[in-house]
């Protein structure tokens, strides 16, 4: 048995280690509160990165890494549901001889506008992205080629009308064209055989003379 001495200096060193537990214990309820503090903020710099690595800088549509990879997860669910799926590619007429006009910086301000009227007429699933300096893919899951045309043509004729005018000097700079390949998926086509097939188009659009809308012919894709 204790005597009261010893009695009371157990209860001390009791209360002590009860007391240095619950220091500990809200210690480490402070680490534990900054550590997940410190994952989440991670977490965060994470979805950034991943986001800017799939985002086009200048017009903020997606970029080509990202259309790729969309491109074949919606062709995949196309060849599973049986469902069309369509891709636009259209790229600036003569853009190279409107920056020697008007200077780069005026030209990426073109490309910005581009990318809203592309923004403008898509919606849902549909994949919009700048695919390369003044080229744009468009992918159009359950869409068949018709729709795509009709698409493609109301996109083309609401750039051409477009009369644009210097933000800064308000300087009248005409107008752009834009030229249009559009194709449709097919039984074994892959990405790049609808890719192959819509700058196909392309190409002829801008051989029959620009700020045209073409679509991709199916015997193309036979011989390919
Ligand atoms: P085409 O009608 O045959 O397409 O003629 P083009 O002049 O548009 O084609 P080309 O391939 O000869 O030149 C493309 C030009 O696009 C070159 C470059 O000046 C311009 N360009 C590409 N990327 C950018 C960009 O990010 N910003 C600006 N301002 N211009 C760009
Ligand atoms: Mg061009
Ligand atoms: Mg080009």
């Amino acid at each position: 048995t204790l005597n009261p001495t010893e009695l009371k200096r157990f209860i001390n060193l009791l209360v002590e280690t009860t007391a240095r537990a619950t220091r500990r214990n809200s210690e480490l309820e402070q680490e534990l509160s900054t550590a997940s503090k410190k994952i989440s903020s991670l977490h965060d710099s994470i979805k950034e990165i991943e986001h800017d690595a799939h985002t086009d800088f200048l017009t903020k549509l997606a970029n080509r890494r990202r259309f790729d990879k969309s491109i074949r997860e919606a062709l995949r669910a196309s060849q599973r549901d049986g469902a069309p799926l369509s891709l636009i590619v259209c790229d600036v007429d003569h853009f190279k001889t409107f920056n020697d006009t008007w200077g780069h910086h005026i030209g990426d301000q073109v490309l910005k506008f581009v990318a809203g009227v592309l923004r403008k007429n898509t919606k849902g699933q549909d994949i919009v992205a700048r695919y390369g300096g003044e080229e744009f893919a468009i992918g159009l899951p359950n869409t068949a080629l018709a729709d795509a045309m009709t698409l493609a043509e109301n996109i083309r004729a609401e750039i051409a009308r477009r009369k644009l005018v210097s933000k800064t000097t308000n300087e009248d700079l005409g107008s752009i064209t834009m030229s249009f390949g559009v194709a449709q998926n097919g039984p074994g086509v892959n990405a790049d055989g609808l890719f192959r097939d819509a700058d196909a188009a392309l190409y002829r659009a801008k051989g029959a003379g620009r700020n045209l809308v073409v679509p991709a012919e199916t015997e193309e894709r036979r011989s390919a």
